[in-house]
């Protein structure tokens, strides 16, 4: 069956049938680790050799944009025309040393959505600490330098707590408290944000208005396929990268025939 999927997804792109059904689409796309070595059951990492050919796939196939280029055409109101943004979760140092020279060798542009009290910490999340693994985090100053090199930093609230669970009160201090750290230690507006864990009950609607007052132009999740011109940034869909998709072509298959949600 896998075997089925990536042949069904090359033979979707060599046929030119993906420029129709991905006609007046975009897609946000959203890795985690980028490692070598990793074990396959571990559906956060993909290991650097897999992330160059999709980064490669992706240019390929798509116009790769910054997502604030994204969400400024979906704010005018204009119909998506095949963008692909390139979004990470979390702020692993593995972005920083494996993903950004890859990135930067093929002149793509990414934004890294950080836990603002992790980075530079020694704090092992709790889905980390059940495989018994440990990946550091980036730092203040590897942060800087993506920044600096052109790279959007975006804010994945304070402690990647579950805004599905949290008082409005709670929530204002994780998501408004992580634009803070996060402008506090960047000295410039950080306007995208991503809700940890990234599912339909993770968020609720009283704490995405507090994301929407807090400043921030969108509110990216972790499912829901690709973008149209009636997609609300703050209910921005993305698409999940891991291991599970056999290839490249197999990731395209399923956006093109709406299945990525
Ligand atoms: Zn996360």
């Amino acid at each position: 069956m896998r075997t089925v999927k990536r042949l069904l997804g090359r033979s979707l792109f060599a046929s030119h049938l993906d420029a129709l059904l991905l006609r007046n689409a975009a897609v946000v796309v959203a890795f985690h680790r980028v490692l070598a070595g990793a074990d396959v059951s571990d559906t956060l990492t993909v290991d650097p050799q897999t992330f160059e050919a999709y980064c490669k796939f992706f240019r390929r196939h798509f116009h790769v944009v910054p997502l604030r280029e994204l969400i400024g055409n979906l704010e005018r109101g204009r119909t998506p025309r095949r963008e692909l943004a390139i979004t990470f979760d979390d702020g692993y140092r593995d972005n920083y040393e494996n993903a950004l020279p890859i990135l930067e060798s093929l002149s793509l542009p990414a934004s890294f959505f950080v836990v603002s009290r992790w980075v530079g910490s020694d704090v092992v999340p709790f889905w980390d600490r059940k495989l018994g693994v440990r990946h550091p985090w980036m730092t203040w100053s590897q942060i800087r330098d993506l920044q600096k090199r052109g790279f959007d930093i975006g804010a994945h609230t304070r402690t990647h707590v579950d805004l599905g669970m949290l008082s409005p009160t709670a929530a204002r201090d994780e998501i408004a408290g992580a634009r803070t750290d996060l402008e506090d230690q960047l000295g410039t507006s950080v306007e995208s944000f991503a809700y940890p864990f990234g599912g339909q009950d993770h968020i609720t609607d009283a704490n995405r208005a507090i994301v929407r007052a807090a400043g921030f132009r969108c509110c990216c999740s972790g499912f829901g396929g690709t973008i149209t011109a009636r997609t609300d940034p703050f209910y921005m869909p993305r698409v999940p990268i891991s291991p599970w998709h056999v290839s490249p072509h197999h990731f395209g298959l399923d956006v093109a025939l709406g299945r990525s949600a």
